[in-house]
């Protein structure tokens, strides 16, 4: 495109998204940034009372199209039926839990549960969203830094690292349909999932010391990233993931 402002290349306008995990935290700012772009969002989560706070805050954006449902992206024909009838450019699986447990504590149940969220859910939403997909479109997946390395606990990790191969397995398998889809992986992002864990000054410090830009991200963050791969700024970007964690995994040291 030639001479086109920045707005012009980045507008989501006439394109229908729809957001996991939407209610809170990443989910609840990429909600808003892509409804700030332009996009039509259609905003899910299990907390009806979360969600409303972010239609709240979407509605503030001028011209904003927003909806919202309440859906637990474990049930398959939940997912399916909230889907219905729609005609979708952009997926965003955002939904997500964490049991913080060792594998000597973590339950069979516990085991299930992230599972059943984190990468089953993320399945659900792809089997129902894909063929009413648009074409170009374009999903993005919420992996984790913790897919990458050996830390954190081994449901979450183990989900986060599926999601990085099944991102890059779905990539070929519809980039000829002409449907992108790309992985973002946050570090640690001050959102509901990290509030306890940041509320420590402590640990805190620890993870701001080993973090070059010397701070923990915002959602913003990540959405900003999440929108460049929605929008045509990434039209030849397939397969992969962009790490989002101020260079934390990348200088790890002893
Ligand atoms: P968050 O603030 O807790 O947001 C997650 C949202 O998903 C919550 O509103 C949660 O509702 C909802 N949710 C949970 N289970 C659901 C289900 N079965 N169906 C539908 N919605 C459900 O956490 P976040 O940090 O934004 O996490 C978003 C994604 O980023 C997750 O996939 C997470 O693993 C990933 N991530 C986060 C960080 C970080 O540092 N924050 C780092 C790396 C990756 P409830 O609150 O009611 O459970």
């Amino acid at each position: 495109m030639v001479h086109a402002s920045l707005v012009d290349v980045i507008s989501l306008g006439g394109r229908r998204a729809v957001v996991t995990g939407a209610g809170s935290g990443i989910g609840r700012a990429a909600a808003v940034v892509l409804t700030k772009a332009g996009a039509s969002v259609l905003a899910l989560d299990i907390s009806e009372k979360a969600l409303s706070e972010t239609k709240a805050i979407a509605l503030q954006v001028p011209d904003a199209e927003f909806d919202a449902a309440t859906v637990d992206v474990s049930d398959p024909a939940a997912v399916d039926s909230v889907l219905s009838g729609e005609g979708l450019d952009i997926v965003v699986n955002s939904a997500g839990i964490m049991a913080p447990e060792s594998l000597a504590t973590t339950s069979g149940k516990d085991w299930d549960r992230v599972l059943g969220v984190n990468l089953t859910g993320y399945f659900n939403v792809l089997k129902s969203a894909v063929p009413r997909m648009n074409r170009p479109g374009s999903v993005i997946q919420i992996s984790s830094m913790m897919g990458h390395i050996g830390l954190a606990f081994p449901a979450y990790t183990a989900s986060k690292g599926a999601i990085l191969s099944l991102s890059r397995q779905l990539a070929g398998e519809f980039g000829p349909a002409g449907i992108r889809v790309n992985s973002v992986s946050p570090g640690m992002i001050r959102t509901g999932m990290t509030e306890d864990s940041l509320s420590s000054g402590d640990q805190r410090d620890h993870i701001t010391g080993r973090t070059p830009l010397r701070t923990v991200g915002a959602p913003e963050d990540v959405a900003h990233a999440i929108l460049y791969l929605a929008s045509d700024l990434s039209t030849f970007v397939t397969g992969t993931d962009i790490l989002i964690d101020g260079g934390l995994i990348s200088t790890l040291n002893l």
